[in-house]
């Protein structure tokens, strides 16, 4: 069993600080969901998770089964065990969603090691098979003229093969339509489990009716500032998010 644990976590994007003073706790099997108004420092947060350089960490600490990942590259970090998927994934036309993602694999290899290419296609198609994806969809090339959906089922097939502790998926503002809702939603479904730890970033309700959280977490500037089971995702959706700064406003009073 994992543990990611983000401590008191400030970050910021050139001088502005952004993430405010953040602490959040997810243990494999898992799934806790993000919400909160546009601004807020959402994808901030989970782009400082995953090592993207243009965010500044200036204090506190993001620490995976008790050691410090902060000094690791976003390469580091995702051979750890961190999955980030991109809210807006880039196309590579010319390489195949198969070479790649058997490049990304040998990556994650130890100098010297080969990839046993018969051994890779036969997890790849497993992996396939239980997501139910077309095979000819891996002679693609990565993302090029792909349709949302399909933009998002090539990232749950980098995320089954690459088999991560933790996913970090921000879904916010993208305008998902039902089509990749649903991939991205079955996909997490079927992953779900012991080993995975998910921490689903959403401005709206609606992926959460698909995807169940076991934990709410309200986030308003910089900060979680409400927690709670599904029923806050239910309660936001209703109040929508004035409510919550209401309350904020009148508490500081
Ligand atoms: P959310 O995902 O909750 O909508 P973001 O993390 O994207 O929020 O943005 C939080 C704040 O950081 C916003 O005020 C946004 O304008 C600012 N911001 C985000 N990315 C950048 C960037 N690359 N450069 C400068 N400011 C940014
Ligand atoms: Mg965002």
């Amino acid at each position: 069993m994992s543990q990611l644990e983000i401590k008191d976590l400030h970050v910021s994007i050139g001088e502005k600080p952004i993430v405010k003073g953040l602490t959040l706790t997810i243990h494999s099997g898992e799934v806790h969901a993000i919400m909160g108004p546009n601004g807020t420092g959402k994808s901030t947060l989970s782009k400082a998770i995953a090592g993207h350089p243009d965010y500044t960490i200036t204090s506190g600490d993001v620490l995976l089964d008790g050691a410090s990942i902060l000094g690791q590259e976003a390469d580091e970090r995702a051979r750890a065990g961190i999955f980030l998927a991109f809210q807006y994934p880039s196309e590579i036309p010319g390489v195949s969603i198969a070479n790649f993602l058997r490049a990304a694999q040998q990556a994650r290899m130890a100098e010297g090691e080969e990839l046993d290419a018969s051994a890779y296609y036969k997890r790849l198609y497993s992996k396939m098979d239980l997501l139910k994806i077309d095979r000819k969809f891996t002679s693609r090339s990565v993302n090029d003229g792909f349709s949302g959906g399909e933009k998002k089922r090539c990232e749950i097939l980098q995320m089954a093969m690459l088999e991560p502790k933790f996913a970090l998926m921000d879904e916010t503002d993208s305008g998902l339509d039902i089509d990749a809702l649903r991939i991205v939603a079955d996909g997490v479904n079927t992953m779900r489990g012991p080993n995975l730890g998910v921490l689903l970033i959403t401005h709206y309700q609606r992926l959460l009716d698909h995807i169940v959280p076991d934990h709410v977490h309200v986030m308003y500037d910089g900060r979680i500032v409400k927690s709670g089971d599904k029923s806050l995702a239910l309660e936001l959706e209703a109040k929508g998010y004035d409510w919550i700064k209401k309350e904020l406003a009148a508490s500081a009073a």
